[in-house]
């Protein structure tokens, strides 16, 4: 998996899908981008959340829908959030020239447009190891050490990024799995000179994504999605 980004809308008054809303959080007022993301989990859920999951009942909003209950056998369900991982996998000497950092793109995205690798976290599985295993399975190269680095709610439709560094162990670049067409190891001068000519474009402002990189690279790059 890919986190998609969207494209905002040109003209000032226009309609936006929900996730364009997204690309504007950078700008807007202080407190406003953790209630946009609670209303947007707590609406997908009311919507996708039909009947009772044990006995098939109808449901029933309580709690200012922070609650469904079922008017049957009366279990009652809450809004869920699904763990994923949004990772930066470096290999060579770091903090060195020879330092790269690895970015894949999803077959649809537009020329140029590279991010890091994400997955969710399936079960009995720790994040450290859907770290490992999603990038194996999406890049073939294998993962060591891995660290927290920090998260990011993502309620489309219900997910938490938490965000890691990871340390390759074998490079090499095997591409296998149909969610990414292209993976590539950059330098930081590649990255660099790439970002400020266009050919390669990095995910937006808001997003956990664009920090991971920021933060790998050491300042702020031109361009973003
Ligand atoms: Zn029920």
């Amino acid at each position: 998996m890919i986190v998609p980004g969207e494209v905002a809308a040109e003209e000032p008054g226009a309609w936006v899908p929900l996730r364009g809303l997204l690309s504007f959080l950078d700008a807007a007022e202080e407190g406003i981008a953790p209630l946009l993301f609670h209303a947007m989990g707590i609406a997908e859920w009311q919507w996708a959340t039909r009947h009772c999951p044990r006995c098939g009942g109808s449901l029933e909003s309580r709690a200012a829908g922070h609650e469904l209950r079922c008017t049957e056998c009366g279990k009652t369900q809450f809004p869920r959030t699904d763990p994923a991982v949004i990772m930066l996998i470096t290999d060579g000497p770091s903090g060195t020239p020879e330092e790269r950092c690895l970015l894949g793109r999803h077959p649809m995205w537009p020329a140029g447009r590279f991010s890091t690798l994400a997955g969710f976290c399936e079960p009995g599985e720790t994040l450290e190891d859907t770290v490992r295993r999603e990038v194996q399975e999406e890049t073939g190269v294998v993962v060591g050490q891995v660290d927290y680095f920090g998260n990011q709610p993502w309620p489309l439709p219900a997910s938490l990024m938490l965000g890691f560094t990871g340390r390759a162990v074998r490079a090499e670049i095997v591409l296998e799995d149909d969610d990414v067409e292209d993976a590539r190891w950059f330098s930081r001068a590649e990255m660099a000179e790439q970002a400020r000519s266009g050919e390669l474009v990095l995910p937006g402002g808001v997003s956990i994504s664009r920090s991971l990189v920021e933060h790998w690279y050491g300042e702020a790059l031109p361009g973003s999605w």
